[in-house]
Formats: structure tokens, sequence, C-alpha cells
């Protein structure tokens, strides 16, 4: 049975069609905008001139819907990730600052063009214009620091630079586009733009209004190690939280962290990081799930994390589409996991092995790099023991006689599985991209092979 969290995948095929289709039906109406209500300086262009004009006013309007379109796309919409998945929406809402820019390039060139180089509109009168200009240098660092963020910024000053600058770029286009053209001092597209405005702050305030109001601080049940370099948390779950094996949460903690001499303690940043739920959806108490995350020691954020913490969270979510639960059923479900990119592995068999009478079979592929980092050999143990249909099969790629998933252990065992299997991939970015490949090469076709990307 699918659960409440996830739609079905002919659900979702069909309200992603519907929010392209919107999304589509308001660029193409907007486009007709300087053909409808032919702004002033169309009036004085002919020929070619005012082709180009009329083209970058039509590419203008396009990139203002679009970067509006990236609010939406931000703001954790919990009815975007039941369609996308929030992972992909995050990708679309990447790929979609891109495609904005370069609309906003092409938009200046167009409506330069016919005016001349000499003619370029610097001066106080001009200053919709030079708004314009101001915004397209504010949205090219923008996207530039998106790409090159690891190598100059850490993801925490990034994103609190992120947010607030988005929010001041929407603003600027709105006021650039009420001033700039006469097209939009009065009638239909003046109080459509106003539409569009007021829907996005009003969107924005209730989702912020509604996590607010499931901000209740939880308690955390426990904080220990699993091996060195990995911590296990444990918060009880509010009862509004039904999650399916392999989504994840976005988890905040507050409180501090006892210092060693037991007189100061350090404040652990109140910062939201999203992680996988490793824990089967019903462990806990009868009213209240717990929630366990298992959790790589890092970066600035994870390596504050220790059992001497005492402190309650905040949980978001269930995100994600990353589950057996949100496909069609498959014969054969084949998990390869990297590194920490067991975590929703774990789930999900710990999923099959207590709710499934007849679970299909599994096979467990997962790699590490030494036996030391090895977390999780009773469990493992338990699960072979509950579910005699699972496979296990671990790689190390450091030790002396190590081997790893390439392919031809991908041949050896997953011999006769190519037909009717579903494969579910996580781990280090560099791994599951050779891995795909791998895996279409040996006949998987792309729709069989799932995805989770521990970066968003
Ligand atoms: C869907 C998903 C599921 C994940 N599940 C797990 C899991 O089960 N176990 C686990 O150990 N890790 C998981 N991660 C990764 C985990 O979120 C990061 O390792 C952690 O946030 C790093 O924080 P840091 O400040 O210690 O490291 P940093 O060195 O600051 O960050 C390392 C990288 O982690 C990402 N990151 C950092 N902070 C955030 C943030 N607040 N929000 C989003 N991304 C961030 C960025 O890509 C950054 O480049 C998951 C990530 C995602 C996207």
């Amino acid at each position: 049975m699918v659960p409440q969290s996830l739609l079905t995948p002919a659900q979702r095929t069909a309200y992603a069609t519907a929010v392209f289709i919107a999304l589509f039906f308001v660029l193409a109406l907007a486009s007709t905008i300087p053909f409808i209500w032919e702004s002033k300086s169309l009036w004085y262009k002919f020929g070619l001139d005012k082709t180009l004009l009329q083209a970058g006013k039509v590419v203008g309007i396009c990139a203002a819907i679009l970067c509006f379109f990236q609010i939406l796309l931000a703001l954790r919409l919990k009815s975007l990730d039941r369609i996308f998945g929030l992972d992909r929406v995050y990708i679309l809402h990447k790929y979609n600052g891109t495609l904005v820019l370069s609309l906003v390039a092409l938009h200046f060139m167009l409506v330069v063009l016919p005016e001349g180089l000499d003619n370029l509109p610097i001066s106080w009168k001009f200053w919709p214009e030079m708004l314009g200009a101001a915004l397209f240098v504010t949205l090219g660092l923008v996207v530039a620091g998106t790409f090159l963020r690891r190598n100059f910024l850490p993801y925490h000053l990034w994103r609190m630079l992120h947010r607030p600058i988005g929010y001041v770029i929407a603003a600027g286009i709105s006021l650039h586009i009420f001033n700039v053209s006469d097209s939009f001092t009065q009638g239909v597209p003046h109080y459509g733009l106003w539409v569009l405005i007021i829907t996005l702050f009003f969107t924005a305030m209730v989702t912020k209004v509604l996590t607010r109001r499931r901000h209740k601080v939880l308690k955390v049940e426990n904080i220990s190690l699993l091996n060195d370099g990995i911590i296990s948390l444990e918060i009880t779950a509010p009862s509004w939280f039904h999650h399916a094996p392999g989504q994840f949460a976005v988890v905040t903690l507050h409180g501090s962290k006892r210092a060693k001499n037991d007189t100061n303690s350090a404040i652990i940043k109140a910062e939201p990081h999203p992680f996988t739920i490793a824990s089967a959806p019903g462990t806990g108490t009868h009213q209240h799930d717990t929630l366990q995350f298992c959790i790589k020691q890092c970066g600035d954020w994870t390596r504050q994390l220790s059992p001497d913490i005492s402190a309650g969270a905040t949980v978001q979510g269930p995100y994600g589409l990353f589950s057996y639960l949100a496909n069609r059923r498959a014969a054969n479900l084949v998990f390869i996991a990297g590194g920490i990119g067991i975590t929703p592995m774990l789930s999900m068999l710990r999923q099959l092995s207590t709710s499934s009478p007849d679970p299909p079979p599994v096979v467990l592929l997962w790699s590490l790099l030494c036996k030391k980092d090895m977390f999780l050999e009773e469990e493992l143990q338990r699960l072979q023991q509950a579910m005699p249909s699972l496979r296990i099969h671990l790689f190390f790629t450091r030790e002396q006689d190590g081997t790893k998933i390439d392919e031809s252990t991908l041949t050896q065992t997953l011999e006769g599985l190519v037909h009717n299997s579903h494969v579910y991939l996580c781990g280090p970015e560099r791994m599951t991209a050779t891995l795909q490949k791998l895996l279409k090469n040996l006949g998987y076709p792309r729709s069989s092979i799932f995805l989770e990307r521990f970066s968003l």
C-alpha cells in the first residue's frame, strides 16, 4: 500500500504535467503583452528593430515569471515534494536559475541592439533600466556562486546570503517591470503582475506560518556513537509525522554540548540539515514514532555532534521519493550504497523485514573504504535472519584484499536480475554516476534506476 505521504507514480505524472502546463500557460499569456498592450517605445521602431525589441520584451517577461517560479521552488512546498521529490525540486531550482540568467542576458542584448551601444540608458532618469542592469549582474553572481560555492564558501554562509538576495532580486524585478515599460502602468498587465506578486507573497507567508506551527521542539531520546565518525540521533516524532522508508527530514538541533571541564557549554548551531530517516515507520511507542538518523561527521556542523549533547530538535518533512513504496512493485530490489548512503537502504530493509510477510528478493551491495568503517554488523545479521531472500555483498575498497563495485562484480552479483528489478543507488556523486552508467550498459533501463543525492 502507498503510504499517506506518497502519491502513486500515475498521480505524480498527472500532477507534474498539470504544473508544467500551468507554467506554460502563464508564460504564453504573458508573452502576448508586448503585442496587445504595446508600449510607447515600440511605436517609434520599425522592421527588424521593432521585432528585436518586441522579442526582447517577451524574453524579459518570461525571465521574470521564471524568477518568481524560483521562489516557489525554494519554499520546500510539500505539494511540489510529493510530485517531484524535494531533491529534484532543488535541482530544478538550480537549473531554472541558470535559465533565468540566460534569458535576462538575451533580454539585455535584444533591447539594447535596436537602440545601439551609443545610446545606452545611463543617467538617473533611466533608473529602471539601470536597476535592470544591476539585477542582471547580481543574478550572474548568484548563479556563479551556486555552482562554485564549494570552492570558496561554507554551505551555511552561502545559504545565509542566497535566500535574502533571491527575495531582493524578485522585488527588484517587480520594480523594474512596473517602471521600465508603460505596458505595465495600467490595465490587465498591471493588475496581472500584482496578482502574481500577491499570490507569491501569500504562498511564502502561509508556508512560513505552517512550518512555524509545526516547529514544536521535540525530545531527543538518544545520541550515541555507532563507530568512530558515525552518530546515531534518535528523536521522538510528532504525532503528525508519517514517513515512508527511504524518505528524509530536515533536522535542527536546539541545545548545547557540555564542555570537558563541565563549566562552559558550547551552543550547537541551530542550522537545518537534511538527513535520511534510517528507522522504519512505526518504530517507537504506539503513539509516537522514534526517528533514527545515522549521521556521518564530515563537516563543521556534523563534527559538533557527540553523545554529551543535551538538546531538543525540530523536524521538517518527510521529504523525497527515494522509496520502493513510491514506485510500482518490482519482482527484485537491488540496493547499492556507498558509505553513509546506506541509510535509506537501512530504512527500507528494516521495513521489508518487519512489515511484508513475503518480501521480494533483495540484493544489497554496500561499499565502504575499510573494515573499521563498518557500523551495522549486528543489524545486517538480524536482517539476514529475518529475510532469507536477502543477499548481502560488502566491499572494502581500501583494504589490501579489497574489491570495489565495478562491471565484473555487478555482473556476478546481479546475474539474472536485469528484468523486473528496481535499483536504488545512494553514495558519493562520482560512485553513483559511474554505477549508473555501468547499470545502463548491463541493460537496466533508466526508468528502473533510482538515485538519492546527499547534496541539495
Ligand atoms: C536528501 C539528503 C539525505 C541525507 N542523508 C544523510 C544521512 O542519512 N546521513 C548523513 O550523514 N548525511 C546525510 N546527508 C548529508 C548531510 O546533509 C550533510 O552531510 C550535512 O548536512 C553536512 O553538514 P556539515 O555542516 O557538517 O558539512 P559541510 O562540510 O558544511 O557540508 C558538506 C556538504 O553538505 C551539504 N550541506 C551542508 N549543510 C547543509 C544544509 N544545511 N542543507 C543541505 N545541505 C547541506 C552541502 O552540499 C555541503 O557542501 C543527506 C543529504 C541529503 C540532501
